[in-house]
């Protein structure tokens, strides 16, 4: 029962990998499958020839040994021979040129794919494992499309030419094919024993090559450098990557040795397979049952149906074996989005956004990060989110911007569920500056306009030179002999800079207002701010965000005093909401205690 749900679902996948991949790829690159058939008919044909054309040479050499015959089948035999070799060859040739162009599509369409998962899938184990899975499982694991391909083809031009010679030897000498079904179906058995091991080992791999990968990878990244210098991490880093390579070997051990007898038995079922052949062929011929010529065909045939049976066999279980990996990726590609998107548009403008009796608890947690959170924030407002470290000021922007959505309550935007929105189009009325923004290594341009054509970018230049100027850059870039098309960092540009924290922080404003959005946010700068360098940063943003929905978290008081309202969190509530002055003035309020704590900084 439990098998033969087994080889069901195994056929599903064969079925879903093929749709799916063979689908993308064909309008991708849809020459790849005409030159696979093509190349496939070829060899199809190649080895028939001699089978049919060697008996006849051989019978004349025996008999009439007419000289012209002889050459004109000797010539059919070679420059037909010749003919399929080098046609196949330069299918081959031509072939292999796709190896890689798939591999890199489908690379990317990975890529592609992870950057539009729902962002709470990022913090997800199982997403992440996901998502390795279809990255190795789409690499040498499967040979991705090209090696998928690869076995259909082969797969479907032996049994092809098995059928061929099964039909000549079914002629002659019909008891062979007893035997050599007797030795396909214990062939099959083994193969699909290592079948077995490969997959195991392959679900336990993902999660030893994440660790490997990281501990490998990530950690001689420059950006852990000073971490691992002044901790010395580099002990303890090259440890857990040797423990993690041991595990990596004792994976790799098991699947070889446990594979091992298996393989072993495949080879002597071959061996006996070729001693009862050519034992019962040899006995025929030796009685004189059939003509010399015939023998050599019977004898070639046998040969090449257990070369084509074996060929036919292995790409089939070859061919499940790589579906059972490359559907890790159907299976990415069809990662059930955890949060419902509607389709109702949503105009780039000022908003009514309110939070409805909102609580949050983090995935798979338990905690209520927020807890029955309720505020109206009218268009336009500039509204200043204070509390200490953890109140939930961030959870509360990440909600807002839909990264993840509420466990109880409902945001409302313009009176609707922020659910039922175009999630696209929702997304483009926030632009946020996260207090762990990312830069990339790409020019500073780039990194503010993340245009994706060219022509856009050369569009761009003069918003460009202007938010630049805005946000306090102009000087620094002046000075850059590439001005902002200098690379940050100096990943792959000896000239690339490293801006300092403020420096990185401008740049990220301007990003945020280069995007235009109708609501603007900035969450707290990291603490390698000082009061006074964040302070000039609120205030210089408060101005950039004019009359548009501006939000500010921090946990220092320097953004309130311009803004129209304050909300103080503590313990994912809204204790205290109101203005600056009302809020200082009441007394022992958590406001008017913070205020006093931090006030040294501001007179
Ligand atoms: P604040 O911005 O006010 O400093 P946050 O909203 O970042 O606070 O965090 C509120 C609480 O939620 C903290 O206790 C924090 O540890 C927790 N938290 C934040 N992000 C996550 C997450 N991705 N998974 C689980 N808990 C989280």
């Amino acid at each position: 029962m439990n098998k033969q749900k087994e080889s069901i679902s195994t056929f599903r996948k064969m079925a879903a990998v093929t749709k799916l991949l063979f689908g993308t790829a064909a309008r991708k690159y849809p020459a790849f499958f005409v030159l696979e058939v093509l190349r496939t008919l070829i060899g199809i044909v190649s080895p028939f020839i001699a089978l049919y054309v060697t008996p006849r040479i051989v019978d004349e050499l025996t008999g009439d040994r007419d000289v012209r015959k002889l050459i004109t089948l000797a010539a059919v035999l070679v420059l037909g021979e010749f003919a399929t070799a080098m046609a196949g060859e330069i299918m081959g040739n031509f072939l292999a040129r796709y190896q890689t162009r798939l591999e890199n599509y489908f690379t990317m369409l990975i890529g592609e794919h992870a950057m539009h998962l729902d962002f709470q899938l990022t913090e997800d184990k199982n997403a992440l494992d996901q998502l390795e899975k279809a990255r190795t499982g789409m690499s040498w694991y499967s040979g991705g499309v090209y090696g998928i391909a690869e076995q259909i083809f082969s797969g479907l031009g032996n049994l092809i030419k098995s059928i061929g010679f099964i039909v000549i030897l079914a002629a002659r000498v019909p008891l062979l094919l007893l035997v050599m079904a007797a030795y396909v179906g214990i062939n099959a058995y083994f193969a699909a024993k290592r079948n077995e091991i490969d997959l195991i080992a392959y679900g336990k791999l993902s999660k030893v090559n994440r660790l490997f990968g990281y501990f490998g990878w990530e950690v001689v990244d420059p950006r852990y450098g000073k971490d691992i210098r002044l901790y010395h991490a580099e002990e303890m880093m090259t440890e857990s990557w040797k423990e993690n390579t041991r595990r990596s070997i004792a994976h790799w051990k098991w699947q070889a040795d446990t594979g091992l007898k298996y393989l072993m038995g495949a080879e002597v079922l071959g061996f006996a397979r070729s001693l009862i052949t050519y034992f019962y062929v040899g006995l025929l011929a030796l009685r004189g049952v059939y003509s010399i010529g015939t023998f050599t065909q019977l004898v070639q045939a046998a040969g090449s149906l257990d070369g084509s049976l074996g060929t036919c066999a292995m790409s089939l279980f070859e061919l499940m074996k790589r579906c059972n990996y490359a559907y890790e990726y159907v299976l990415f590609m069809e990662y059930p989005s955890p949060i419902p998107k509607g389709d109702k548009p949503i105009a780039k403008k000022e908003h009514v956004i309110e939070f409805r009796d909102v609580s949050f608890a983090y995935p798979g947690t338990e905690k209520k990060v927020l807890d029955h959170v309720n505020i109206t924030i009218t268009p336009g407002e500039h509204l200043s989110i204070v509390g200490l470290n953890g109140a939930g000021k961030t959870t509360f922007i990440k909600l807002l911007c839909r990264l993840y959505d509420p466990t109880e309550g409902v945001i409302l935007v313009d009176g609707s569920d922020i659910r039922t929105y175009d999630y696209a189009q929702y997304m483009e009325q926030f632009a946020p500056v996260f207090q762990d923004f990312k830069l990339f290594a790409m020019p500073i341009g780039e990194n503010i306009t993340l245009e994706d054509e060219p022509e856009k970018a050369k569009k761009a230049e003069p918003r460009l030179k202007e938010l630049i100027g805005t946000v306090g850059l102009g000087e620094m870039t002046e000075k850059l002999p590439k001005g902002t098309d200098t690379e940050i960092f100096k990943f792959f540009d000896e000239e690339g800079i490293e801006p300092s924290g403020g420096e990185q922080q401008k740049i990220a404003i301007a990003r945020a207002l280069y995007k235009d959005s109708p609501v603007l946010i900035l969450d707290e700068p990291t603490a390698a701010l000082d009061p006074k360098a964040e302070y000039e940063i609120y205030h210089q943003f408060h101005t950039l965000a004019g009359g548009k929905t501006a939000l500010y978290i921090s946990h220092r008081l320097s953004s309130c005093r311009f803004c129209d309202c304050v909300a103080v969190f503590s313990g994912g509530k809204i204790r205290e909401y109101g203005t600056h002055d009302e809020l200082v003035a009441r007394p022992g309020g958590l406001y008017a205690k913070m205020y006093e704590a931090q006030a040294k900084y501001y007179r």
